[in-house]
């Protein structure tokens, strides 16, 4: 991946700057290298560009938020192609719903992503090509950290009056420590970064506020679904213990292979083979489709290896739509194998007919017909 500047720095800000001043300064840039004052001035069309893409993430209070804690990543993700990528055609369809999953809620208690939250936690589903085109729900088992319930969360045995600010930190989690000719900040060592001491620790949790437990967590993974494409669950990762809110649960979709079908975004290929006199005769074949349905296809008589068929909204789902892309059915013609003794000698006839017949196989006919000229042209 290309590096990226700073959104920030493409619209001369600084990260602490209002809506306003984001805005004024859009505003200002964007006159400046608006294509219509500098026509034919590559640099100044590519700058135009960044400017708005900068200016799409910061304008958006969500989109900002997602920004400030995961940089660029926070709209690379790992969609993959058709995935959700806001720096390019998003656009017109709006949040998805798992951005909006991702980072809908993210403004709950985590403005800018600086509030301390309990560590995240990451896991990975697999589902299958068909639960990729329905949509499916799904129970993830992770192991994580939860609320110590004798203490409710908080490590003392006395319950939230236990608790006390660190007289180390006043309460900051962090202390300032000369290292050589540098001051240094480092997590307090009395606290360990919480802020907070408690007097008669929790038995039950050692006073951590939290313990480790395994959990069942159900996640809706919609149809149109990417391999590859995290889904977040906001406040279900590990608790943080004496009241510091929970992190937050990625969970990575992986779709597995299937026997039958590849998918592209959403159109679905199925190779299909045809026996010689099948694509010879021309025949009508049965196909399965996606949905679990079958589908009739005709295919002409004199049909080559290699021919496509295509079958209008039978292919995979659309996220966030009830549209469906296409199906190809691409077919190979299958060499017959084993010929019994009858098989042979029809076929042997049927070569006696068919030999150097123009109109039967022109291109096996060009072929030997330009490999006589070249041996021609040799002598
Ligand atoms: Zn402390
Ligand atoms: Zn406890």
């Amino acid at each position: 991946m290309a590096t990226q500047l700073d959104y920030y720095a493409i619209l001369e800000v600084s990260r602490t700057a209002t809506a306003d001043e984001i805005k004024k300064s859009y505003r200002k840039l964007a006159m400046k290298y608006h294509p219509d004052r500098n026509p034919g001035d590559d640099a100044a069309e590519a700058k135009f560009k960044e400017i708005n893409q900068a200016y799409d993430i910061l304008k958006d209070e969500q989109k900002r938020a997602a920004y400030d804690q995961y940089g660029h990543a926070a709209f690379e993700g790992g969609a993959g192609p058709g995935g959700f990528d806001f720096g390019g055609g998003f656009g017109g369809g709006g949040l998805g719903d798992i951005f909006e999953q991702m980072f809908g809620d993210m403004m709950g208690g985590r403005r800018g992503g600086r509030a301390r939250t309990g560590n995240d936690i990451q896991t990975h589903v697999e589902i299958t090509l068909e639960e990729a085109f329905t949509g499916v729900k799904k129970d993830v088992r992770v192991i994580t950290r939860v609320a110590c319930e004798a203490c409710h969360g908080t490590g003392s045995e006395d319950g939230a009056s236990g608790v006390e600010v660190c007289p180390s930190c006043h309460g900051a989690g962090k202390v300032r420590a000369q290292q050589g000719f540098f001051v240094v900040e480092r997590p307090c060592p009395t606290c360990h970064g919480a802020g907070k001491v408690v007097k008669n620790p929790c038995k039950v949790c050692h006073g951590e506020g939290t313990i480790e437990k395994e959990r069942t967590v159900e996640v809706q993974i919609p149809a149109g679904v990417e391999d590859g494409t995290r889904i977040r669950l906001s406040g279900e990762g590990e608790a943080g213990g004496n009241g510091v809110p929970p992190g937050d649960l990625y969970i990575q979709i992986s779709i597995d292979e299937h026997g039958i079908f590849q998918r592209d975004g959403a159109n679905i290929y199925c190779r299909v083979p045809l026996r010689m006199a099948q694509a010879a005769l021309g025949t009508e074949i049965e196909v399965p489709v996606i949905d679990g349905s079958r589908t009739k296809v005709k295919i002409p008589a004199g049909t080559q290896t290699g021919a496509h068929f295509r079958l209008r909204g039978k292919g995979f789902s659309v996220l966030r739509s009830t549209a469906r892309g296409d199906m190809y059915i691409q077919v190979t013609v299958e060499t017959p194998q084993n010929l019994s003794k009858r098989q042979r000698e029809l076929l042997e006839e049927f070569e006696k007919e068919a030999r150097e017949d123009v109109k039967q196989s022109p291109e096996h006919t060009g072929f030997f017909r330009r490999v006589r000229d070249f041996f021609e042209g040799k002598e």
